[in-house]
């Protein structure tokens, strides 16, 4: 007799099955990624029941206060004690997510991850086009002389670190509340989702911005969602999963490349590579009229 766990479980492999069937139609995916890619390795996102938002943040203000810009020109000292408690995990590891995605661009398929983490996971996982829309709690800079350091210069050191060329206050390159989000990676991330073939969006809701923008970019409908929970895209996406990111991902993106896959990985590497050499050879024609 078919219980509903049956059901269930038939449901989610196809699912499965037809999301490994859009991977393997597609040659230009983009994955647009929220904090919920990162819960996996520990990460706790910021909305969910026991996000930061809903944690105590320890201090006599709200969470979502405190990594505002300013709250951070205001008080850094607060905003460093509430960021080291709260936003630093240096020894999170890469889950499954980040794994298969890294493992999907090797395959010639992803063309580029959106990511609204700033731990850095999907490149320690060995993805090498990632867009990092609010920065990376990895690189820090000098607000007065703008020298850079590393997040190892912020763990050495207790309270508000202080640049050791001038004395100036070092800050995170993360974009905060009240601050605008970095024009050129936005640019790359528009680019990126006009020319896909397939969007695959996990571990968000969606309600963030400009995450929540972005899909108006894409002009098909090939959107995948994968999330715990449901989002305003759901009934519009070809196909929605609510499950663990990872172990959708991990299930339904092969972990070695077919023979298949290799030759149509060569084909628009050779495709990639004539398209540039146009390019070239049209930008040197322009040259030579224009002298
Ligand atoms: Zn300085």
């Amino acid at each position: 007799m078919e219980t509903r766990l049956d059901r269930y479980k038939g449901a989610r492999e196809t699912k499965i099955n037809k999301l490994r069937e859009l991977i393997d139609q597609s040659e230009n995916i983009v994955f647009l990624g929220g904090a919920g890619v990162s819960t996996e390795s520990g990460i706790p996102d910021f909305r969910s029941g026991d996000g930061i938002y809903n944690q105590e943040s320890g201090l006599a203000y709200r969470a979502v206060d405190v990594i505002s810009h300013s709250f951070f020109m205001e008080h850094p000292e607060e905003f460093y004690d509430f960021y080291r408690r709260k936003l630093l995990y240096p020894d999170a590891k890469p889950n499954k997510a980040h794994k298969a995605l890294a493992r999907l661009e090797r395959q010639g398929k992803l063309m580029a991850i959106i990511t609204q983490n700033i731990d850095k996971l999907h490149q320690d996982a060995g993805s090498k086009n990632t867009i990092e829309l609010h920065g990376s709690v990895f690189r820090n800079h000098c607000m007065d002389c703008g020298k850079k350091f590393k997040l190892d210069y912020i763990l050495e050191h207790t309270g508000v670190p202080h640049c050791d060329r001038c004395g100036g206050i070092i800050r995170p390159d993360i974009t905060l509340y009240e601050e605008n989000l970095e024009h050129d990676k936005v640019d790359a991330a528009i680019k990126a989702l006009k020319k896909c073939d397939l969007l695959i969006i996990g571990g968000t809701s969606l309600t963030v911005y400009p995450a929540a923008t972005f899909v108006q970019f894409i002009k098909h409908n090939r959107v995948v969602i994968i999330n715990k929970s449901s989002t305003y895209l759901d009934l519009s996406a070809m196909l929605t999963i609510h499950d663990s990111i990872g172990a959708v991902l991990d299930e339904a993106i092969p972990k070695r490349r077919t023979k298949e896959q290799l030759e149509a990985a060569r084909k628009l590497k050779a495709k990639r590579e004539a398209a540039a050499l146009r390019a070239q050879k049209r930008l040197e024609k322009k040259e030579k009229e224009g002298k």
